[in-house]
């Protein structure tokens, strides 16, 4: 690894530990022309399938755009970004794990309309409305409906 300060090819690693729950590993370095510091994080690249657009067009997996539309659809919303986060990895883990190369944009849309469900049906709301574009307000209005009938997921609560 080249030095960032000087160019120097010549880098030693003086530092090596597992970060992000051992997903990344965070290795100081010191130049040894220069001197300076810095630091490299390396994760391992998880080949993501292809998205195939509506227009049959394809593009690259992009994470950041996913959690931002998640991001907006939760805007103001009693959700932790813990609980985000973790949603955002499901959705990857189980994009990939399909084991196809090419995946349609609306499965993708579908996931995470799943995830949001889990999170905050509010949330799901938003985002389905804009996503599916209901048709009109009777069609809006019996989805509401049919999550009102769906008995709410609280694992962890108490029952009896
Ligand atoms: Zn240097």
């Amino acid at each position: 690894m080249h030095c960032p300060f000087c160019g120097t090819h010549d880098t030693k690693v003086t530092d090596s530990r597992l970060v992000a729950e051992g997903d990344q590993v965070r290795r100081r370095r010191q130049c040894v022309a220069c001197g300076e510091r810095f630091t490299t994080y390396e994760t391992a690249e998880l080949v993501m399938p292809r998205v195939i657009k509506g227009d049959g067009s394809r593009e690259s997996f992009d994470e950041q755009k996913l959690r931002a539309g998640m991001l907006r659809a939760l805007e103001k919303r009693p959700v932790s970004a813990e609980a985000i986060e973790a949603s955002v990895q499901r959705i990857r883990q189980t994009l990939r794990a399909r084991g196809e190369r090419e995946i349609h944009a609306r499965v993708i849309g579908e996931e995470v309309m799943q995830a949001l469900k889990r999170l905050d049906q509010v949330a799901y709301i938003r985002f389905a409305s804009v996503y599916r574009r209901f048709q009109d307000l009777d069609e809006f209005r019996a989805e509401i409906d049919r999550l009102a009938q769906e008995p709410a997921q609280c694992p962890d609560e108490p029952r009896g």
